[in-house]
């Protein structure tokens, strides 16, 4: 009987993130990467596009400002091609790409765009497809997933790269991002993205976002995040 573990599994990565665009994790969920390494628990950043549609940058400069922000991030990152940037699509086969990244890397936590539908399309789409690819990686008959053994990941959360892209209605999770070191490497690694910062300054209005969502935690700053299941704990105490 074949064996479909692989021979040497790699070590599980607890956070997984993935991204539209080469920016879209800096700007929506930057901060809270940075507290997360620093806390000693790896990251592994997952982009699917190069950033090609976008007005300033070329792909090549693209690529490596994401190195250079996932570098400052203490993150890993690699690049997926699906359709191409503005050019996503809903589909099956993409899930199942994602999936199989799930179960390669065996996640604890993943974070994708929110779902909401009045932001770049890609975004939402990618939020969408990276949560079919959670539920995917569970189960054990999926022959395309036959490489790795199926993996169940612990909390899905979504970030929202701008205010747009915030869901109503729902109260986010709100991380302390406050730590002047996180708020350093955080708004370094936005800076990395210079090409981008033509269009409009990006690490101003992001850092704004932090403040406001800090204001509501009454902490410095923060960052939201959304979950995708309830968040269960054993005992009122553990919310502190
Ligand atoms: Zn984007």
């Amino acid at each position: 009987m074949t064996k479909l573990t692989p021979k040497s599994p790699r070590k599980p990565v607890p956070l997984l993130v993935f991204g539209a665009h080469p920016d879209d994790i800096e700007f929506g969920c930057g901060g809270i990467i940075a507290g997360e390494t620093k806390a000693g628990h790896a990251a592994h950043f997952v982009v699917c596009s190069r950033g090609e549609a976008g007005t300033n940058g070329t792909p090549q400069q693209r690529v490596a400002e994401a190195e250079r922000a996932a570098k400052i991030l203490g993150a890993t990152l690699e690049f997926l091609e699906l359709d191409g940037d503005a050019h996503l699509e809903i589909r099956a086969t993409h899930a199942i790409k994602l999936a199989s990244i799930i179960r390669r890397l065996r996640p604890s936590v993943v974070l994708a765009p929110t779902v909401e539908l009045n932001q770049h399309p890609d975004h939402w789409r990618l939020g969408q497809l990276v949560r079919d690819a959670t539920r995917l990686a569970r189960y054990g008959g999926l022959k395309e997933l036959k490489k790795f053994p199926s993996h169940k990941i612990t909390n899905l959360f979504f970030y929202a790269v701008s205010s747009d892209a915030e869901p109503s209605g729902a109260p986010p999770v709100l991380i302390d991002i406050s730590p002047p070191e996180i708020i350093k490497a955080w708004t370094g690694s936005m800076e990395a993205h210079a090409s981008q910062m033509k269009t409009r300054n990006y690490v101003e209005f992001q850092l704004a976002r932090a403040k406001v969502h800090g204001m509501r935690a009454s902490v410095k700053y923060a960052q939201a995040l959304y979950p995708n299941d309830s968040l269960v704990f054993e005992s009122l105490a553990q919310l502190g």
